[in-house]
Parts: C-alpha cells; sequence; structure tokens
C-alpha cells in the first residue's frame, strides 16, 4: 500500500482537488485505517469544537469603497468608506495641506476594494509601493491618517475602541501635560552659537517659574526645539540642575545621532526626541547607540498607530519610555492615547489645548481631560470614537484666519535658524 505523501495529505485537509496522476493512484490505493486518520484530522480541523472555527469574523467579506479628503485649514481629515456602511476617520498632519490632500487621494488606487480590517497588510502594501518615497515624511504622514481610519474601522466592526485590538489597556488613566502638575517650556526664541548669559538666565527663569507652578511633586520639561545650540545647552543644563527636570526635549536635528550622543555625555538629565522620527527604521538607532532616554512618537507623523505601537515595543526592550509628541485634534489626540492605553512603558503623553479646541468646533472629545491633575481618562469607542460633524467642519475650513503658511526662522544677523 501506498503511503500518503505529505503533499497529498495536505491537499485533502484543506480541500485541495490534487490532480497529480500518481497522487490519484496513491489516493485510490489508501486504506481505511489512513483514510479514516485523514478524515479524523480533517474533521477535527473543521469540527464545531475547534475554537478557531467559532470565532465568527463579521469583518471578513469588507471593503473599502470609497475615501473622501477634507482639507481643513493646515490638516487633511481622511474619510475612509466601506461595504458595511462603517467610515474611518484619519488626520494627517504637518505637512503642506495642498500637496497631502493630493497624495492621500493618490493612495487610494491602492485600497480600493481592500478589506479594511487587514490593518498590517495594508500598512505594508501603501509604505512599500514606490520605493523612493518611503520612509519620508510626506509618505509617512499621509499613511499615518489613513492607519487611523482603518483602525477607526476595525474598532468599530468589533465594537470596541481601539486599545483593546492593541492588547487592551495596561493603565485605568493616562498621565497628560500640560496641567497644573505638567508643564513643558518652551525654548524662548532661536539662540546663536555665541549665546549670552541673559539668553541662558532667559530660559533659566523659565524652568523656574514652572517649578514653582507645578509644585514639588509636579513635573517640568524643556523642549529645546531645536533652536538651541549645543554650548548653550551646556550651560543652560548645568544652571537646572536644581529644578529637577523630567527631560530635554529634541537637543539635536532629527537622526543626528553623534550630536545626541555627544550631548548625553554631558549633559546629567534625560533627554527626549522624536516628534520628527518616523517608523521603527528611524527610531531604532536612537536605541542601539544608546543616545536617548525618553522616545516622542507622534502617532501623526511615525507611521500611525501600527507603528506606534511597534515603535513602543523596540523602546521597551531597552527599558526606554514613551512620552508621546502630539499636536493633533481630538482625532489624532485620540490614536495617540489609544496606543497610550495599551502599552507598558508610558512616561507621560502630550496634549494641546489649542489643537484640542480647534478640532471641537466640528468634533466630539471622546476622553476627558483632568487639567488640574494632569490625568486622561480612557478614550471611549468603538474605534476611535470621534464622530465629525460635517457641517461645521466646512464652516471651519472656510474660515480664512488660519491660512497654513510657510513658517521662518532667522537668527539676528540673518542667517537661517533651525527651530
Ligand atoms: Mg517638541
Amino acid at each position: 500500500m501506498g503511503r500518503l505523501t505529505p503533499s497529498a495529505t495536505r491537499a485533502k485537509i484543506i480541500g485541495m482537488p490534487h490532480t497529480s496522476r500518481d497522487t490519484v493512484g496513491r489516493r485510490e490505493l489508501l486504506g481505511g485505517a489512513i483514510a479514516g486518520g485523514v478524515a479524523l484530522l480533517n474533521d477535527t480541523v473543521l469540527a464545531q469544537n475547534n475554537p478557531a472555527a467559532q470565532v465568527l469574523d463579521t469583518a471578513a467579506s469588507v471593503k473599502i469603497t470609497a475615501m473622501r479628503t477634507h482639507r481643513v485649514q493646515h490638516k487633511v481629515y481622511v474619510e475612509l468608506e466601506t461595504s458595511a456602511k462603517v467610515t474611518g476617520w484619519g488626520e494627517v498632519s504637518a505637512l503642506v495641506p495642498t500637496a497631502a490632500e493630493e497624495l492621500t487621494k493618490a493612495l487610494f488606487e491602492l485600497l480600493e476594494g481592500e478589506n479594511p480590517t487587514r490593518i498590517e497588510y495594508l500598512w505594508q502594501k501603501l509604505y512599500r509601493a514606490h520605493r523612493d518615497i518611503r520612509g519620508g515624511p510626506f509618505m509617512c504622514h499621509t499613511l499615518s491618517g489613513i492607519d487611523m481610519a482603518l483602525w477607526d474601522i476595525t474598532g468599530k466592526l468589533w465594537g470596541v475602541p481601539v486599545y483593546r485590538l492593541l492588547g487592551g489597556p495596561t493603565r485605568d488613566k493616562v498621565r497628560i501635560y500640560p496641567s497644573a502638575k505638567s508643564h513643558k517650556a518652551p525654548p524662548g526664541d532661536v539662540y546663536e552659537h555665541a549665546v549670552n548669559p541673559p539668553d541662558v538666565d532667559k530660559m533659566v527663569r523659565m524652568i523656574k517659574s514652572a517649578r514653582d507652578m507645578v509644585g514639588p511633586d509636579g513635573a517640568v520639561m524643556f523642549d529645546a526645539h531645536c533652536a538651541v545650540p549645543p554650548a548653550a545647552l551646556l550651560q543652560f543644563a548645568a544652571a537646572i540642575k536644581a529644578y529637577d527636570v523630567l527631560f530635554i526635549e529634541e537637543v539635536a536635528v532629527p537622526g543626528n545621532i553623534e550630536a545626541f550622543k555627544r550631548l548625553k555625555e554631558q549633559i546629567k538629565i534625560p533627554l527626549a526626541t522624536g516628534e520628527r522620527d518616523h517608523t521603527i527604521w528611524e527610531f531604532l538607532p536612537y536605541l542601539t547607540e544608546r543616545a536617548i532616554d525618553v522616545l516622542q512618537p507622534d502617532v501623526a507623523h511615525c507611521g500611525g498607530i501600527t507603528q506606534m505601537h511597534k515603535i513602543a515595543m523596540l523602546a521597551e526592550a531597552y527599558n526606554v519610555p514613551l512620552a508621546p509628541h502630539c499636536t493633533t485634534s481630538p482625532l489624532g489626540a485620540t490614536a495617540s492615547l489609544s496606543v497610550a492605553a495599551a502599552i507598558p512603558n508610558l512616561l507621560i503623553h502630550e496634549t494641546a489645548p489649542g489643537a484640542i479646541e480647534w478640532g471641537e468646533r466640528f468634533m466630539n472629545l471622546p476622553w476627558v481631560a483632568d487639567r488640574k491633575l494632569g490625568w486622561g481618562s480612557l478614550p471611549q469607542g468603538p474605534g476611535l470614537g470621534v464622530e465629525i460633524d460635517r457641517q461645521k467642519m466646512a464652516e471651519v475650513a472656510a474660515d480664512p484666519k488660519y491660512k497654513w503658511k510657510w513658517p521662518q526662522m532667522r537668527l539676528k544677523d540673518g542667517s537661517i535658524a533651525d527651530y
């Protein structure tokens, strides 16, 4: 009697026709014992008592049917429609809005007819579609907005908040800033390499007043914003030792690992960065080079919920906490809080009250910010839990007050400054 070949076994178990003459011949020769064994295995795989067979995947046949983009001043909102009449929303932020809108629209060609719940697959499909724009800010910010919409749809289809899809909540509430207990001082200016004592004093005074404001048990942070040259940072960091600063943010431009390493050796206050970095591949060198103490991915910049969650996992392996950067409206902020709610390594989460209030003109905020004590509640789903009022959104979009302009920073001698 012929033995059942592995390929024939596999074909039978998954119910595929197998046309090889040799295999057909063997199949005809199958004795009762072997055939019975395969049938038993087959039955076991498909049986009602197999837990996998009992999962009703209500999203398996859902398709993406349409995309609408809404340019609202400096932002683009992505609206993805599905055959299940479930709509997902995402926020594309911090790009030239006209270009962002066109790129978003162009990417729909890769999404149409796809199952929106295959988020990782679709992320890869979009990210790897064009080898020459892969990984850059235009691709990653746009992909972030689309990724948020996919998670929103998936949460809505299964009737759960997005953080439930990320492994469930790791905390009951999220520590946020700014609040009466947490304040991040800005650099206050762009500074020359030949910084002088009054400039350093100005920054130190901001730290002192922040500490006075939040009290001894509050959190004081400083955002150097790439606007403070290394020599000035060293003087400044030495002068603020007494104020117990949680971290100094963006001491150097993104990706300048050598500058981060050099400053980390000389500054004894934790350093943070990440708001302008994209994907796990740009975050990894900070970790492997031991160049950073706190990572600050922005969910709307780094590649969406999908990437922010992976960045948190990378950071966890290096015992580095996240302090997510977040200057988005309620939609993007909720996407970020959803990740923060589900990761183990969260330090503190930024929120931008101005951007939240701006967005609340046409959408709800599905979580509560306690600005007195510095806590945010977990977002209420399903999905991201944000509903957009299209009429009000159109009114805000038409408001000329917030017309997008190119930022420009200059030093006193007229040269161009980073900021
Ligand atoms: Mg910053």
